[in-house]
């Protein structure tokens, strides 16, 4: 990742170049430069308000640590605003246990209070005897997307958090609206997850938003974090890695791709009408949470994969 030049702002070695090749920084300059961007961000969209208790989704991983190293570093400029990292153990052999031990060594490190939540405690089994259940691992990123996002749901609920934070980073975020055009779901397209709307929902930010991938593992080695983590064994067969790669070349042939796919879903949305109202939610027939329709997503995905 060393580039032969120096950086843009003292006499350091560069660690990086900047997107359009005119800025390079060091390490010190690219932590600061980093930090600043996310601060920037979180203000212009107002992400954070006084008063707020954040849970920080923290996988162990990349983008989670980057994020909770992040906001502990802002958590003193707001006013009356606290952390809590949240785990969700989805039980995922040959991954997770090492996940888990990393984010309880982050959270250590930081000082930060950490909630684990498991799949088996919530829905009664892990994620790999669902997938076992439903004959193939094709569904494996769907079933344990909607059921994480549950258990996200439902951990910040127990905390009392106002927010939730991930760690979506802008590739994440890119790969999302390619993702939503190839599978024809415009509903996904146009929703606002960070809306919190209807406002009984607990809102979820992404701070990381507009940072690349590549920046936020930069980041992580300049501030000592980085760890070789084993790969989760489903992600191979995720429409998701596909595309990932696809615009990964796409991106280094035509360098503003993702922009301009998030600028594509930002002008959709505008079009896309009103969030939807506060009128339309009801509990669900089988688990009593809030949802949108009669059962929410996560039940409607157990019950299709039996006892
Ligand atoms: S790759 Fe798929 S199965 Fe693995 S943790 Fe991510 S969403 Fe879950
Ligand atoms: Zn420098
Ligand atoms: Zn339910």
């Amino acid at each position: 990742m060393v580039e032969a030049d120096r950086c843009s702002f003292c006499q350091e070695p560069a660690v990086i170049r900047g997107r359009e090749q005119a800025e390079r920084w060091c390490a010190s300059h690219l932590a600061v430069h980093l930090e600043d961007r996310v601060r920037e961000h979180i203000r212009e969209n107002s992400l954070v308000s006084p008063g707020d208790h954040i849970a920080v989704a923290l996988s162990g991983g990349k983008d989670s640590t980057a994020l909770l190293l992040i906001l502990t570093l802002l958590i003193p400029e707001w006013k009356e605003v606290s952390i809590t990292a949240i785990t969700v153990d989805e039980g995922i052999a040959e991954y997770r246990d090492e996940t888990i031990e990393s984010a309880v060594s982050i959270t250590r490190h930081l000082g930060i209070r950490h909630h684990i939540i498991s799949f088996p405690d919530l829905f009664g089994a892990d994620l790999d005897t669902l997938i076992r259940r439903s004959g193939s691992g094709e569904r494996a990123c769907t079933i344990c997307g909607v059921l994480r996002r549950k258990a996200l749901a439902e951990a910040a609920r127990m905390i009392g958090a106002t927010k939730i934070a991930t760690g979506h980073n802008l590739d994440d975020e890119a790969q999302s609206v390619l993702m939503n055009v190839l599978r024809g779901d415009l509903v996904r397209l146009v929703q606002d997850s960070s809306s919190g709307e209807p406002d009984c929902f607990i809102p979820r930010i992404k701070p990381l938003a507009r940072i690349t991938e590549k920046e936020v593992v930069a980041y992580l080695f300049v501030r000592d974090s980085y760890s070789e983590l084993p790969e989760c064994p489903y992600a191979g067969s995720a429409l998701r890695s596909e595309i990932r790669s696809m615009l990964g070349r796409l991106e280094y042939r035509h360098p503003g791709t993702r922009e301009a796919l998030l600028r594509s879903q930002a002008a959709i949305r505008k079009q896309g009408g009103p969030p939807a109202s506060s009128e339309g939610v009801r509990r669900c027939g089988r688990c009593g949470t809030l949802c949108n329709s009669e059962i929410c997503q996560a039940c409607r995905i157990l019950e299709s994969l039996g006892p």
